[in-house]
Parts: C-alpha cells; sequence; structure tokens
C-alpha cells in the first residue's frame, strides 16, 4: 500500500490528493472532513445447523435471510455512505448472543436483522417490523444500571466518577434514546415497504427477542414474509422480489440516517 493511499484511503484517495494539488483550497479555510460512514450490523437470521423455519415449500428462512442481508449490504457498501458489518458471512451457525456482541464491539449505529415467519394459518401473509417490547426494555435498563457494561458508549464519559442515582438517570437515558431511534427506523421501514409489500394488521410490534437486546444499539427485526404461505414464499424466494426488498430498506435506512445522523 503506498503511503498517500494509506493516508487518504484507496484510490479515490489518490484521485482526491491530486485535485487537491491543483486547486488549493483558499487560505483559512480547512477542506471539509467527509462525511463519516454509518455502521450498520445487518444480522442474517438462523444458519448453520439452525435452519429457521421451513417454508411450505420446502424453503429454509436461513437461505431467504442471507439472501437479502447479502443483497442490502452490497448496496449499502456501493452508496459510500455505509459500513456494513455482517453477523455472519456464511451458512454458520452464530449464537444470538454473539450476534449482539459482534454489532456492539463493531460500535454499529444501527441493527437490523432480517427473518421470515411461519404460522399455522397458511393464509397469513405480509411483513411486519419488530422492536424490543418495553417490558424487556425497562428491565434490561434496570440491570444495565447495576452491570455498566454500555459505560464506554456514553460518549467517552466516565460513569464511575458519577454517584449511583446519576449513573442510573444517564444509563436511562441513553437506553431511551436507543427505544426511540429503534421506533423511528421501524416506523421508517413500515413506510417505506409500499407494494407489492404488503403488510401485517399493525406491522410495527414489540416483542422480546434476543437479539434486540444491545441498550446503546436501536435495533429492529424484520420478518420479510410467511414461509407458511404459499405466495408469500414464493415471493421471497424470486431475486426480483428480494432486489426490490433491499432496495426499499435502503431508502429506509438513508430516510433515518437523515434525521439520526453517523456520529
Ligand atoms: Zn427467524
Amino acid at each position: 500500500m503506498k503511503r498517500r493511499d494509506f493516508l487518504i484511503g484507496g484510490a479515490l484517495g489518490t484521485m482526491a490528493a491530486g485535485s487537491a494539488l491543483a486547486a488549493p483550497a483558499p487560505k483559512g479555510r480547512k477542506p471539509a472532513a467527509p462525511k463519516p460512514k454509518a455502521i450498520i450490523a445487518l444480522d442474517a437470521g438462523h444458519g448453520g445447523k439452525d435452519p429457521g423455519t421451513i417454508g411450505v415449500g420446502g424453503t429454509f428462512e436461513k437461505d431467504i435471510t442471507f439472501a437479502v442481508a447479502r443483497g442490502l449490504a452490497h448496496r449499502l457498501e456501493a452508496s459510500g455512505r455505509y459500513q456494513i458489518v455482517l453477523t455472519r458471512t456464511d451458512d454458520s451457525f452464530i449464537a444470538l448472543g454473539e450476534r449482539v456482541r459482534s454489532a456492539r464491539a463493531s460500535r454499529a449505529q444501527l441493527f437490523l436483522s432480517l427473518h421470515a415467519d411461519s404460522v399455522p394459518n397458511p393464509r397469513q401473509r405480509g411483513f411486519s417490523v419488530y422492536t424490543l417490547a418495553d417490558e424487556a426494555s425497562d428491565a434490561m435498563t434496570a440491570g444495565l444500571a447495576v452491570r455498566e457494561n454500555a459505560v464506554d458508549r456514553l460518549g467517552g464519559l466516565d460513569l464511575s466518577r458519577h454517584p449511583q442515582a446519576v449513573r442510573t438517570i444517564l444509563l436511562d437515558l441513553m437506553h431511551r434514546e436507543t427505544a426511540n431511534n429503534a421506533s423511528l427506523m421501524a416506523e421508517t421501514v413500515v413506510t417505506k415497504l409500499h407494494p407489492p409489500f404488503t403488510p401485517l394488521q399493525k406491522p410495527h410490534r414489540q416483542a422480546n427477542f434476543a437479539v434486540l437486546r444491545a441498550p446503546d444499539i436501536p435495533s429492529i427485526l424484520v420478518e420479510m414474509g410467511f414461509l407458511s404461505n404459499l405466495d408469500d414464499e414464493k415471493l421471497l424466494n424470486q431475486t426480483s422480489y428480494q432486489a426490490k426488498l433491499a432496495d426499499r430498506l435502503v431508502i429506509a435506512l438513508d430516510g433515518f440516517f437523515a434525521r439520526v445522523p453517523a456520529a
């Protein structure tokens, strides 16, 4: 790697350096810093020995989630606005807690988990978007106040110097902001997934899913449709439908990060 590439970052960086030499910035004015890329953790549900739900026609949920996650990651990275962390990069089994841990270790600013649903009623169709249930969320904040395992994410604030009561308030505030942003993202996905995507009744739902429990990363889980329904299963297997879904999710993510800018 050439030194200049290292400093500025790849081929585009080298070009930028060239044009900067040709036209120096006026004195006293610093060139605008590049916008930071938002880091998104994309979580393809299930994998390896865990196929997820199995469709009426034999589709494995893990294959659909992986196909959509990969397509979405490709689009987001190609936009130049995002850095993507995939919680799994192949057909391997990754424990739920490990998915959240890797997202936190990568300092992801949003966690998006992809799944497909299944119910006994074969007529049930449509997508839904989940955020963490309030009770689970409250219990977690209480636990956090004791364990303080979110300290490193509070903008470098050293919580240990504050009294316990202040720590509890700060953690509670952080957690509320996380929950509010998760709701905003869920609502944004619901509004951007218009036809051919059909929503369930009240498509924004709450549940105590383990992958939604990061205290400091807004997290949502999208159930893309029902593999227990023949029509949904057929659509979810179509690459054109998967591509359209990924396109809409990019629009939703752009909308979210327009309101909640990358740090
Ligand atoms: Zn699932």
